[in-house]
């Protein structure tokens, strides 16, 4: 449907399209460099947004100057020292009306400069304050010299994202000339009038130039703190650009037809008689929302969040006798090979005795045993395990129904979207399942996993005892052994898990294998057991087994044991430099305990002194074993990106927005956002384009 608003946002005297080599003194070459960034047409200007701003607008007097902070300040330059302690270094000492000297730090410099800074001249600076050896300083400042009543800047200045070869100066010009050509404001706007306005949001032409250029009077604190109603405005159009991206990815990939693949009762009921547990109230109502989403012939997008321990392999593996059932194949994915084959052996001790064969294909299978499980998955195998090697080309399934993806934030979403070319032919995409151990909060899925429905096992198997955490410092580790020493005598088992931040294995596995000749050597009489990432896949399985069956008591591990591990019988972990590691990771681990009924501990050594934010998630752990409190709680310490893991920072890689302080514009964004899909078309996609166009097309240029 193309409605009159549309039309008129087709035309083709569009301004914001036409190409930036279009702008006056933007020849090839500038061009090219912001094609760096980006930005093709005038409108990718018009978007391209401050980072931040520098607050030029007033002169601070030395004698307020903060640590920490940025500030400008006006001096005369009382003394000038140049020296070689350990490097060349240009001391400039300025002094102002309060009476307070600050020294102006230079590492590297030239000759002419040192000329400039003649006793008595007069110097306007700007820079980050911080202590020095003597009172305060600047470490390279951006300065000139001024000759009387200079006027401050009337405007907070916007620093933009720049590039090699385009410095601010230059940026903030092509802009301008690019503001010139901003449209009136009826038709820059391109949500409808009758959806925007309810909003009470400013207008969009209003928003841009209060980002690009504040005005004198604008409010410098809520601009500083991304919250002035321009820049609401404007996250508020770029969360809308985003969800709506992901929708038509979404709708897109739902055109396809997948297998319907109802339920077989009489299978299903074998598969739960046999399980050794009954499955729980959350787990019941998720894989019915699965069951429903598999009998249709569009494919399923679903998402199914749960805590660590919340039970989500078994939801999987109900999804999987929907394929089986109907003669579908099913793959199942795990970012990891030890979590692959913990679901390999979840997976086989449940299949096996219904005759129904479980094939391992992980990027270690090789040779032979690889040409094997290649030759079963064509002949129609029912389900194969394994990691992303699953997605290679060369891996063909002849009749893939379920593709199951563990640990989404991962996987980025266009692996996700390529999954359909393993369907089972012509226009038939595979039904797509994904598990995440991270669980998000609400606001945050609405605008991550737009393009996926989502269901919550929110309850935990009956008989966990929660987890006690506490947090001592590693001055006593004696204490420790001895709780270790206390645990064992007992008949329980507990792992010892070393952290290092250095992302190397092999300093992990050096950590790790002196950690377990020092417990060795303090516990005799107790089985210690090691396993880290740099061992060959058999020893590491043989150390596994070990524990699992309790010939190991205590099992000294890097953080490989992280996902996948299951010994109900631990109840004891101990986790070293905990300060390290972020605390979805560290609720992680700690969820390898707990598992059984007997009371769990998870001791947190740490090396004092503590950071702010290292105490407050130690403080988070010790409050709480919910998995949803320490998402919020991680989303406020480290923001979205680091939640969601490295590759959907990319993809959401936002100008304005910020998905935790702008939450609360979500339900509106959807709102909005549907009712564009729905009746405006052409405007959701411009909107698109004008947001993520650019980007889009720059990354997959
Ligand atoms: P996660 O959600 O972390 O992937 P798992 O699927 O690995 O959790 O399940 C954790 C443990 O709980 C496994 O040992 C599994 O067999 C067990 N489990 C799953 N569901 C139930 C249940 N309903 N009752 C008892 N134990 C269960
Ligand atoms: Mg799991």
């Amino acid at each position: 449907m193309t409605t009159s608003a549309d039309k008129r946002q087709q035309q083709p005297e569009d301004s914001g399209l036409a190409s930036v080599a279009t702008l006056p003194g933007v020849g090839p070459a500038l061009a090219e460099t912001l094609r760096k960034l980006g930005i093709e047409r005038v409108q990718d200007l018009w978007f391209h947004l401050p980072l931040r701003y520098e607050d030029r607008t007033r002169i601070t007097p030395i004698r307020d100057l903060v640590a920490g902070e940025s500030a400008q300040v006006e001096g005369v330059v009382e003394a000038v020292e140049t020296g070689f302690r350990y490097r060349p270094q240009l001391r400039v000492a300025i002094g102002d009306a309060s009476r307070e000297t600050l020294v102006l730090r230079f590492f590297h410099f030239r000759r002419q400069q040192i000329e400039q800074f003649k006793t008595g001249t007069r110097l306007r600076c700007y820079g980050a304050v911080r202590h020095g050896q003597h009172g305060l300083e600047m470490v390279h400042p951006q300065y000139r010299v001024v000759h009387g009543e200079t006027p401050v800047e009337a405007t907070l200045t916007p620093i933009y994202p720049v590039t090699e070869g385009l410095g601010q100066q230059r940026l903030r010009g092509v802009i301008e000339k690019a503001l010139a050509r901003l449209p009136d404001a009826a038709v820059l706007e391109l949500i409808p009038q009758e959806l925007l306005g309810p909003l009470g949001l400013m207008p969009l032409r209003d928003a841009l130039l209060g980002v690009h250029r504040p005005a004198p009077d604008s409010d410098v604190t809520a601009l500083l703190a991304g919250g002035h109603p321009a820049q609401q405005r404007l996250a508020f159009e770029e969360l809308l650009a985003h969800h709506i991206s992901l929708k038509r990815l979404r709708a897109k990939f739902r055109k396809h037809r997948a297998p319907a693949l109802p339920v077989d009762p009489d299978l299903r009921k074998r598969f739960l008689d046999a399980l050794p547990f009954t499955l729980t109230r959350a787990q019941r109502r998720v894989s019915e929302e699965v069951a429903r989403d598999l009998a249709r012939r569009v494919p399923m997008l679903r998402l199914v969040q749960g805590d660590v321990g919340s039970g989500k392999t078994v939801v999987a593996a109900l999804a999987a006798l929907h394929a089986i059932a109907n003669g579908r194949q099913t793959a199942l994915m795990a970012p990891t090979e030890l979590l692959a084959e913990q679901h390999l052996r979840s997976f086989r001790a449940w299949f096996d005795p219904l005759d129904i064969e479980v094939v391992w294909l992980a990027g270690k299978v090789t040779g032979r045993a690889r040409a094997a499980a290649l030759a079963k998955l064509a002949a129609g195998a029912p389900i194969a395990i394994g990691t992303h090697a699953l997605m290679q080309a060369g891996v063909e399934f002849t009749r893939l129904g379920l593709a199951i993806v563990d640990e989404q934030h991962r996987f980025g979403v266009q692996q996700r979207m390529n999954l359909r070319d393993k369907g089972a032919g012509a226009g038939e995409a595979p039904h797509q399942l994904v598990l995440t151990a991270t669980p998000i909060p609400r606001t945050l899925a609405m605008s991550a996993y737009a393009d996926l429905d989502v269901s919550t096992l929110d309850e935990l198997p009956p008989e966990r005892t929660p987890v006690r955490t506490v947090a001592l410092a590693n001055t006593r580790r004696d204490e420790v052994t001895e709780r270790i020493r206390a645990a064992c005598a007992e008949g329980r088992q507990a792992y010892w898990v070393c952290t290092l931040i250095e992302d190397s294995e092999l300093l992990q596995a050096q950590a790790a294998e002196v950690a377990h000749a020092q417990l060795s050597a303090a516990l005799p009489g107790i089985s210690v057991g090691l396993v880290h990432g740099r061992m060959k896949p058999r020893e590491k399985q043989a150390a596994m087994d070990a524990f699992k069956e309790g010939r190991i008591a205590l099992l000294v591990a890097t953080t490989v044991i992280e996902v996948g591990v299951d010994v109900p019988n631990a109840s004891l972990m101990v986790i070293e430099n905990a300060e390290r590691l972020g605390l979805a990771q560290l609720h992680q681990l700690r969820g390898r305990v707990g598992r059984g009924s007997v009371a769990s501990t998870c001791v947190l050594l740490y090396q004092p002194p503590l950071s702010g934010l290292a105490k407050q998630r130690i403080e988070t752990l010790r409050e709480t074993n919910d998995g949803f409190a320490i998402a919020e709680k991680d989303l406020r310490l480290r923001g979205p990106g680091e939640l969601l893991g490295t590759r959907q920072t990319g993809e959401m890689g936002f100008r304005v927005a910020d998905i935790v302080r702008d939450a609360a514009l979500m339900p509106s964004v959807q709102r909005v956002g549907m009712a564009m899909l729905r009746a405006h078309p052409v405007l959701a996609h411009r909107l698109t384009e004008r947001w993520i166009g650019a980007a889009a097309r720059f990354a997959s240029a």
